[in-house]
Formats: structure tokens, sequence, C-alpha cells
């Protein structure tokens, strides 16, 4: 027996838990499969849980990022996935491996870093676990948070026939992870450009108010949020909906500074839209009539808003569709166990 892990993947170790994990506590309404577990309080409210991890020289270098920086980016990405499900964050606990070379203006920095994410949030550091790490910084942050059970979103409930939209731009935080780790841009970038992207990977700002709004007014039938990269993700909405989807390349929103330092590479910024992942936004579908409202609710609070394309019928499949001509293409955004981790889009299917 091949005894590689790298054959399961990331999403095969998850599935091997899932299929065997124990679901006989009533008032759990949502399980492993979405951006947050969900279990109702009193038949009214839900209480949301997520965690996630970040890990030294696998999700960060301290030599490229701040301790100030990954202390909000740790807070971040949690509050991410409340954010998906239509939920309001409330509370934190944090899990943390500290390396004994770590200095205290590193943990301070950190610690300034994760209370000014929490703050900008709502969010209470409730309690946690510290261990001193032989192995790197080390950090596991479990997020709670609440919404009405009645607005909760989950990813399965799209249909085929409605609209995808990405709430958020694509590809900076992929190009930014560029740039930190010593790649250049040939043809010039200007500071601020170069801050921006750098910033779109170490700082990303959760769409919390979008995320409410939308689950508050019904206006989403299935949302995630974007962290694996836009293939990917989108393909767990499918999956747990049941449907396909269609994306056309030339709606999705790209910024112009990944742009000017894609073409510069002489790279399809494509690549880093649909594959980069870390980008923190939400993508969602929405019933044809409720375009209007989503697009108004996007200007209200001041975030873009792109129809990127639409749900089918065709289970699991996502076809991107590049100058009129449509592919199948495969899912992969990161995956912490496949060998080839980041992937390139497939040929086209005959
Ligand atoms: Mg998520």
């Amino acid at each position: 027996m091949n005894n590689d892990l790298s054959l399961l993947g990331e999403f095969g170790i998850i599935d091997l838990f899932r299929s065997h994990a124990r679901r006989a506590n009533p008032w759990v309404t949502v399980g492993i499969g979405d951006d947050c577990a969900v279990m109702d309080m009193d038949g009214q409210r839900s209480l949301l849980v997520t965690t996630d991890m970040l890990l030294e020289d696998v999700h960060f270098r301290r030599s490229w990022a701040r301790p100030r920086q990954l202390g909000w980016k740790s807070a971040a990405v949690n509050i991410s996935d409340i954010a998906a499900m239509g939920g309001t964050p409330s509370g934190a606990f944090l899990g943390i491996g500290i390396p004994t070379d770590m200095k205290m203006d590193d943990l301070t920095g950190f610690r300034r870093g994760l209370d000014d994410c929490l703050r900008r949030y709502g969010v209470d550091l409730l309690g946690g676990d510290t261990v001193a790490s032989t192995n790197g910084l080390a950090v596991s942050i479990t997020l709670i948070g609440t919404a009405p059970s009645q607005d909760v979103v989950r990813r399965s409930g799209a249909m085929p026939g409605q609209r995808v939209f990405v709430a958020g731009t694509l590809g900076a935080s992929a190009a930014g992870l560029f740039l930190l780790e010593g790649n250049e841009c040939p043809g010039g970038l200007d500071a601020d450009s170069r801050q921006e992207l750098i910033r779109a990977h170490l700082e990303p700002r959760p769409l919390v108010d979008l995320g409410r709004t939308l689950a508050e007014r019904h206006l989403a039938t299935a949302m995630i949020d974007l962290s694996d990269g836009l293939l990917s993700d989108l393909g767990h909405l499918c999956d747990e909906s049941r449907v396909g989807a269609v994306i056309k390349a030339t709606a999705l929103p790209i910024c112009e500074p990944t742009r000017i330092l894609a073409d510069s590479l002489g790279l399809d910024p494509l690549e880093w839209a649909i594959s980069g992942g870390e980008d923190y936004g939400l993508v969602f579908c929405t019933a044809p009539e409720d375009e209007a409202p989503v697009t108004a609710v996007g200007r209200d609070l001041d975030i873009p808003i792109s129809a990127i394309g639409w749900t089918t019928g065709e289970e699991s499949v996502i076809r991107l569709s590049v100058n009129h001509s449509m592919s199948a293409v495969s899912r992969k955004g990161w995956d912490h166990f496949a060998k080839t981790g980041r992937g390139e889009p497939d040929e086209p299917v005959p």
C-alpha cells in the first residue's frame, strides 16, 4: 500500500476525518465542510466557531513579516470565516507556540497587531494556551461569533442559474507574496502600488459588514471566503451546493498594481487571480432577481463587488471562459499536502 499522504491531499485528509466524525448532538446544525461549524443556541440564534493555524515557514517567514502584521493576519483569517457565514465575530482563543529565541519586542508587536484586529472587528480575547516551541512560531486561533439562525449562509445553498459574485479583488495577495519573497518588478512599481500588494498579503481586511448585510437581507444563497484561491474556494461551494460554475476571465476583479507586476514579468495576472489564494474577500451566489440589491449593497459599503459568472447544473465542474472559448479547469488552489502546491489550469477539455 502506498503510504504517501500527498496522494490524499489536504482535502482528502479533511474528508478522512469528516467521513468518520460523530454527529449525534442535535443542536449542531453545520459540522465539518463549511467556513464555520454552526450550533443552535435557543432556536433563534446560532453560535459560529472556526479555527485556523499559521505556522512559521509554512504560512509566513519572520524575516519578511513584522510581528504586528502576523498578529493582525492570524486574527483576520479567522474573522473572515465568520464573515463568510454572515455572522458577527465576538470572541477569540489564542493558542501560541513561542520560539525560545523570540524577543520580547517581537512578542509585544504580535500582541499589538492581534489586538488591533480584534478591536477593529469587536472581538474579545477570551483565553488560549501558551507553549514553548522548538520549531518556529505557531499560532492557532479559534474564533466564535453569532448570527440569527435563519440568516446563516452556508456553502450549500446555491442553485443552477444563479449569479456568482466576488467581493474584493483577486490576486493582489499572491502578487504581494511574490514581492515579499524577494522578487522585484522588472518594469518598476511605484511605492504605493508595492505597498498595496504587500498589505493585501499581510494585512487582509475581512468583509464582515458585507457578509452580515447579505445574510440579513437574504441576498446570498451560498457563500465562502477566499482563502485557498478562487478556483479552489468556488469549487468547495459548488461541491457542497451540487452545482457547477462558469466564470468569465474578463470579469475577474484584478487591481491595477497586480496587472502591472504580472505584465512586467510576462505573466498572465489571471493565474494569480484564480489560483493565488489569501485574498480574504467573499465569493457568493445570488438569485437573478437579487443582483441589483447586491450591487447596491456593494456601493453603500464601498466594497467592489463583481459579477464573475453563473452557476450551472454540471455538478462540481468549473469552466473558465477566456476569449469566448470555454475550458474546464481543475480546482487547484493551495493544498498543503499536494507536491505541486499551487497549480496551473488544466488544458482545455475537448
Ligand atoms: Mg474559509
